[in-house]
């Protein structure tokens, strides 16, 4: 059986940013390291666990002091076994990194890097309540790149508030000119309970869909292969963490509203950290949602999964009875296309992919 992903969730920041609707909190030393200790008791039930990718995500992970990091870094080579070649990523927040910080994370085997930077314009960073500039950012690549950091990721939002198409185009060519390996580009969206939301801020559909189409353009220009709806990286740099939810493999999760899938059934963990805490505490699993999907379901989620990349999903004889006539008409209208025995999505289909999915699943 193939090597699972593993994914830890950090969901502590240092402040809460306008549009975030994610399991983050603004935590004091006491409280990460009460979480650190639920988290380190949870991992007890994967011991021995093979692995092939590690992603440490939050939340802001880079937020922790650099003994915590060792600590968890420790307690995940003692209970899991980890590939040699594995793919071990964290998030950083630009503001979070510093030279020591770095050379821990290069001690513990992290050898690929995202960067929330979200946008390269300090006004944009502003506006997304973000606490780190563009200056902040350009200093912790410069000190990743000369520690050797040599897989670089960097996100990137598009249709902040007070962003026209010149300032988006001129965000991404800035950004870029640091050639990061990979690059995710996401709409904003605002969710419900968030400080974007409160302030009713609106978000301008049609403008996002020409933002999505020139970044395309663009990225595709520089070299960069869209592997999937929001994802573009330098062949051989797609992110394999990331990958495995796409290909429905397993991937196990550990922390607060963390979910695992092992291939055949999803559990997702409390999204109280009260809630987990006490649940790991008294019976060392924080699990309150169980879901088995039946085959049907499967094969709705495997389709609307493999359509987001950018490979599509195999043309079997039994999905061809179950959708053969949509996909036709959807290679009709321009979203899908037939190469060989695969079905793949269209930069149409892409920027269509709601009504797509809704359709197709
Ligand atoms: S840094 Fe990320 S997780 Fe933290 S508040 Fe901002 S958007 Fe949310």
């Amino acid at each position: 059986m193939r090597s699972a992903g593993f994914y830890v969730h950090i969901p502590f920041c240092r402040k809460k940013c306008s549009y975030c609707d994610f399991s983050s909190f603004t935590g004091d030393d006491a409280l990460i390291h009460r979480y650190l200790k639920a988290l380190f008791s949870e991992m007890q039930a994967h011991r021995g666990r093979k692995v092939e990718t590690v992603y440490i995500g939050g939340g802001t992970p880079s937020v922790l002091k650099d003994r915590d990091l060792r600590g968890l870094f420790d307690t995940l080579g003692r209970l899991l076994k980890i590939e040699a070649r594995a793919e071990t990523s964290m998030e950083c927040n630009p503001e979070s990194v510093t030279p020591g910080r770095l050379r821990v994370l290069k001690e513990c085997g992290v050898n690929r890097l995202s960067f929330g930077l979200q946008s390269a314009d300090d006004r944009g960073l502003r506006m997304l309540g973000r606490i780190h500039s563009y200056g902040d950012f350009t200093a912790a690549y410069r000190q990743a790149r000369k520690n050797g950091f040599d897989n670089i990721s960097i996100d990137l939002m598009y249709g902040i508030p007070g962003q026209g198409l010149e300032e988006w185009k001129g965000s991404l060519r800035k950004a870029l000119r640091w050639r990061p390996e990979h690059v995710s580009v996401y709409a904003l969206t605002v969710e419900a309970g968030t400080e974007f939301s409160r302030r009713a801020v609106s978000v301008d559909g049609d403008l996002q869909a020409d933002m999505y189409e020139w970044a395309c353009d663009y990225l595709d220009g520089k070299g960069y292969r869209h592997y999937e709806i929001s994802n573009f990286a330098f062949p051989g740099h797609e992110c394999r963490h990331n990958m495995k939810y796409w290909r429905r493999e397993p991937v196990f999760a550990v922390g607060l509203s963390a979910a695992s899938f092992d291939g055949k059934s999803r559990v997702r963990n409390s999204s109280r950290l009260d809630e987990y805490l006490r649940l790991i505490r008294e019976t060392g699993s924080a699990v309150v949602e169980r879901e088995r999907l039946s085959g049907a379901e499967s094969v709705g989620e495997r389709l609307m999964l493999a359509l987001r990349t950018s490979d599509g999903i195999v043309r079997t004889p039994a999905l061809w009875k179950t959708h053969g006539e949509l996909f036709e008409r959807f290679v009709r209208e321009g979203c899908l296309i037939i190469r060989g025995d695969r079905v793949r999505p269209t930069r149409k289909g892409w920027l269509l992919s709601n009504q797509l999915f809704q359709e197709l699943v």
